[in-house]
């Protein structure tokens, strides 16, 4: 299955299907200008789960850098470690890097190529659910000490390779991690949708067919706003639907205390309360969305470790910030996102509003 990318820099294919590295590679070399050199960056656990497929199934020649596992890739001594290597073998504007690896890979990897000689091509070749998200739309970052993703750059890939055979190594914990992108995008763009994957019964057990249909039709949700608004200047907001309130609690947590896509079904939950007031979300919904992630294992007893206080550091540092007030991504209905400031004091009062709601349905 192919999905067209079309932004306003560039336009490019997502193929996505089971067992399709081969087959993906060689009919994007046919498209591609000639490269003198292909490089893989990867994770150490990517590497170890994936490795043997990924080399028996390439069908060109590669040098491998495999770097630290996760987040770890996206600090500023890999970041020039990974430049190191390139320049060590004599890469060229005509090198090829390919980002093998969930989103921590890939958000390295394409700054590395955003920025090694001014910019070289890239491909994304995802093994993670989350990924379905992050490998989408040309947003590329590493950490700084004082935050994450504050270093990066609008950069599209040449093409993302989605071959669905990686997701099978993945932990059950990084599959409910990445699910909740697709329960994201369920959530800007189509209450169907959203209510189908609500009667599931377990999210981390979905057959591979039907998981492929749900990141297919997530990626679509992702191709449409970025082909609308590249650099985020209006609708891509919408993206962020969870991610103000998710961010702060996943930052309180520190590195390795929640996985992102956790910490994004919180911030769900957080906007739907929001959009109660804003919006014609009901209690009745708030409560059956948060009784579905509370039964699928996101955890939610997170919440209760910090203090409004110590998410209300963490929440006006966030990029989302403009004059002073808090930009969220509210809905009005399930499907139909907009953006709404909001004041500190009102945040402090819906954070209240969520910790009772949570003793009341998280029993
Ligand atoms: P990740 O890349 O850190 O991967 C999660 C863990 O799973 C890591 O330990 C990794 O080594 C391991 N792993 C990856 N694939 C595996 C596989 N097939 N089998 C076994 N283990 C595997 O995390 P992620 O959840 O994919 O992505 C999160 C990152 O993506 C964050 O850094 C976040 O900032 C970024 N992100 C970027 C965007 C964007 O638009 N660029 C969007 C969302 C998130
Ligand atoms: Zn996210």
């Amino acid at each position: 299955m192919k999905i067209p990318v079309n932004t306003a820099s560039h336009q490019y294919e997502v193929v996505i299907g089971n067992d399709i590295l081969t087959s993906a590679i060689d009919s994007l070399c046919e498209q591609l200008p000639k490269v003198d050199k292909i490089i893989v960056f990867t994770d150490q656990n990517v590497w170890d789960a994936g490795g043997d497929y990924f080399s028996e199934n390439f069908p060109l020649p590669f040098e491998v850098f495999v770097m630290p596992p996760g987040e770890e890739c996206k600090s500023f001594e890999n970041y020039k470690a990974a430049h190191t290597f390139l320049i060590n073998n004599q890469c060229t504007r005509k090198s090829l890097l390919m980002a093998f690896g969930g989103g921590a890979v890939g958000d390295l990897t394409g700054f590395v190529a955003a920025t090694y000689m001014r910019g070289i091509p890239f491909v994304q070749i995802p093994t993670t659910i989350l990924a379905h998200d992050s490998a989408v739309g040309g947003k590329t970052a590493i950490n700084h000490p004082e935050g994450k993703n504050l270093i990066g750059a609008f950069y599209q890939p040449k093409a993302v390779i989605y071959d669905i055979h990686f997701l099978s190594s993945l932990s059950e914990r990084e599959v409910r991690s990445g699910m909740a992108e697709v329960i994201k995008h369920a959530m800007i763009s189509d209450e169907k949708w959203l209510q189908e994957l609500m009667l599931i019964d377990s999210i981390t057990n979905i057959p591979s067919d039907q998981l492929a249909s749900y990141l297919k039709a997530g990626i679509e949700v992702k191709a449409k706003i970025v082909a609308e608004d590249e650099t985020e200047q209006s609708v891509r907001k919408y993206l962020n639907l969870g991610h103000t309130y998710g961010h702060a609690i996943e930052a309180a947590a520190g590195y390795g205390g929640l996985a992102h896509g956790e910490a994004v079904v919180i911030g769900l939950v957080y906007t739907l309360l929001l959009s109660e007031r804003y919006g014609k979300v009901t209690r009745e919904f708030t409560k059956s969305f948060l009784q579905f992630a509370y039964n699928n294992g996101y955890p939610f007893e997170a919440v209760s470790k910090y203090t409004f206080e110590t998410l209300e550091s963490f929440l006006v540092k966030d990029k989302k910030v403009e004059y002073g007030d808090l930009q969220f991504v509210l809905l009005n209905t399930i499907g139909n996102p907009f953006i709404q400031s909001i004041e500190i004091s009102e945040c402090r009062e819906i954070d209240l509003e969520y910790r009772a709601l949570l003793m009341e349905v998280c029993k």
